[in-house]
């Protein structure tokens, strides 16, 4: 069955409220979809989320990497070849890792659809329904305490506090949201590099003294510093998970020989899609490292077939995909339902292109 074409389509999506971390500040986000097309008319769609500040990837750049470099190694090729083209995507270029996940989501997508399963059947996998944090982005600590109890009534039982602004006000922070949710519920903390590594052993160790239980830290330190994960790794007991420091699977290996950090991080416009977040969960596996899957501030489209991965690799065990949850509009998601996904039986990731409103 031959791909016919590949187009593309940008989308500026609005937040409901600026979602804010150490890193930056986003009051919008612009996806790039991706429509595959198979000559008996079969449509897979993908989507890339530019984050120039994490992957290096621009609206302008995933377009003209899909457009130029990537789409050109497809068109007219059988997609039952899928393991080849997806070799010949990893293969075509350096980077560019948020175009390289748009463009394996399409094929994923248009090929589980051809053979008339759901996505995460073809992986092999059955977890329909999945257990999602939220977000509650760095504030006061008034103002995080107030959000996080907001979202406790909602029905959230997961929360990932972001940190990471100044170590002093970080543990006001923590300790402020802890007292206003109480004991029971999970807290995963994100400093996206916000602090250094004895800054923050000195953090961790403050709060584990007070007895603020922690699910776990995630980044603490620089991305490159992978010796400064491993410092704070071995001062604290708070498990420690790597995000920015991840990208491929040669990145996993050197985290996971260097026993640098407790958990994996997995996203699919790092990883540059599906195939490689499902080797680096089996890599990771293998050393008794559990996974969690995450994803940038994306439309529903990417983030759904971020779900289909973790519903079908027993590696991963923590979910992380809330960012449609931010989005005034959801780009037709009937499967991200607030603190629960559903995952539709529906072939494909289970999108329709047609529900889209985009002409293709
Ligand atoms: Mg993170």
């Amino acid at each position: 069955m031959k791909i016919e074409t590949i187009s593309l389509h940008t989308k500026v999506i609005p937040l409901k409220k600026p979602f804010k971390t150490a890193l930056r500040t986003v009051t919008s986000i612009e996806n790039v979809f991706v429509f595959l097309k198979l000559e008996n008319g079969i449509v897979g769609i993908g989507s890339a989320a530019p984050t120039v500040a994490i992957t290096g990837d621009s609206t302008e750049g995933i377009k003209d990497i899909i457009k130029n470099v990537l789409a050109p190694l497809l068109v007219n090729k059988d997609i039952h070849n899928l393991n080849f083209l997806l070799t010949a995507i990893q293969n075509a270029c350096i980077g560019n890792t948020s175009a390289k996940a748009a463009v394996e989501i399409a094929l994923y997508d248009g090929y589980s659809k051809l053979l008339g399963l759901p996505l995460y059947t073809l992986l092999g996998g059955k977890k329909t329904l999945l257990e999602n944090d939220m977000t509650v982005s760095v504030d006061s600590a008034e103002n995080m305490a107030n959000e996080a109890k907001k979202l406790i009534s909602e029905g959230f039982s997961i929360l990932k506090i972001k940190v990471g602004k100044n170590g002093e006000k970080d543990i006001e922070r923590i300790l402020a949201v802890r007292k206003a949710v109480g004991p029971s519920v999970s807290l995963r903390i994100d400093a996206n590099q916000g602090w250094r590594a004895k800054e923050a052993v000195k953090i961790i160790q403050s709060l584990e003294r007070q007895q603020v239980n922690l699910t776990l830290v995630e980044q603490p330190v620089d991305a490159t510093d992978i010796e400064g994960l491993k410092f704070v790794k071995e001062h604290v007991f708070t498990p420690i998970m790597a995000d920015e420091s991840l990208f491929s699977t040669r990145d996993a290996i050197r985290l996971l020989e260097n026993k640098a950090v407790d958990f994996l991080n997995i996203k699919l416009m790092k990883t540059g899609g599906i195939r490689n977040a499902l080797t680096i969960a089996s890599i990771a596996q293998s050393y008794n490292v559990e996974c969690m899957i995450g994803s940038m501030m994306e439309a529903s489209i990417s983030v759904v077939a971020a779900a289909h991965v973790a519903a079908s690799h027993p590696n991963i065990t923590m979910i992380d995909l809330d960012a449609p949850l931010w989005l005034e509009d959801l780009t037709v998601d009937h499967h991200i339902l607030k603190e629960k996904i559903i995952l539709s039986e529906d072939s494909g990731i289970g999108i329709s292109h047609n529900s889209l409103s985009i002409s293709v």
